[in-house]
């Protein structure tokens, strides 16, 4: 198993992140992808690829809510200059729940453009957050696409599904599985060759007061081999393919 999205660089948790590294080695998992939201998480992310050499990779982004161009620009300078090192660009998007003027909506859309076309010209993996933004997403992701993606905790409806799935999206499928309906629905409507686990420790844990962890992605897959009636072994390889091959891990 290999946790795509977790926020192991964040501020709050990279104080204790050896112990969290440390029970996911013990849980069996091969890998976990870090995702960033800011320059200053940065140092951090390039940190823990050299200290987990082969077990935590990272991709860099920038907050879906944030407008400092300067800082996008910074990161974008980080991303050129340690493409070699890292496996992918996020996690970025756009949410609308939480941008809600039209004038820093259509500047969110210009800045998401900006990931895209860098994914693109690097062959990075983009990965994808959007909240009641997914029309807005596919239509972003269609004309300056062709790109590789993973929709991260996907809300939206079946037809945003099946567009993104043409589109050639991936979908990571969260620990609040085991308590959302919506998430089952959402699994049963993706191809086991589209489908990853993601943790994003410490957001989307599998009881509200629990904040997520790496080792969690063995509840999702428990939940899809029950969900999906597959065998948990057979998917774990499946689902564990998928991510090696999406962000060249080997
Ligand atoms: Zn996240």
């Amino acid at each position: 198993m290999i946790d795509t999205h977790a926020h192991l660089s964040r501020l709050d948790i990279y104080g204790h992140v050896d112990e969290l590294i440390g029970e996911a080695r013990s849980e069996g998992l091969l890998g976990i992808i870090n995702v960033t939201m800011s320059l200053e998480e940065t140092a951090n992310a390039l940190n823990l690829v050299n200290r987990y050499r082969g077990f935590v990779y990272t991709a860099l982004g920038y907050d879906y809510c944030g407008f400092d161009v300067r800082e996008i620009r910074e990161i974008m300078r980080v991303i050129n200059e340690n493409k070699e090192l890292i496996v992918g660009i996020g996690e970025v998007g756009l949410d609308y729940s939480r941008v809600r003027d039209p004038m820093l909506r259509e500047i969110s859309r210009h800045i998401f453009t900006k990931w895209i076309l860098l994914a693109r010209d690097l062959d990075l993996p983009l990965i994808i957050h959007s909240r009641n933004a997914e029309d807005d997403v596919i239509e972003l992701l269609s004309r300056y696409g062709p790109v590789r993606c993973v929709m991260h905790a996907f809300s939206g409806n079946k037809r945003q599904v099946m567009r993104l799935l043409e589109l050639g999206c991936y979908f990571s499928i969260p620990p609040t599985i085991t308590r959302s309906r919506q998430k089952r629905d959402l699994a049963t409507m993706i191809p086991l060759n589209r489908l990853l686990l993601e943790s994003d420790t410490p957001e989307l844990g599998p009881s509200p007061s629990e904040p997520s962890r790496p080792a969690h992605i063995k509840l999702v897959l428990v939940e899809l081999s029950r969900i999906l009636n597959r065998d948990f072994r057979d998917l774990g390889s499946m689902v564990t393919e998928n991510a090696l091959s999406l962000f060249q891990l080997r």
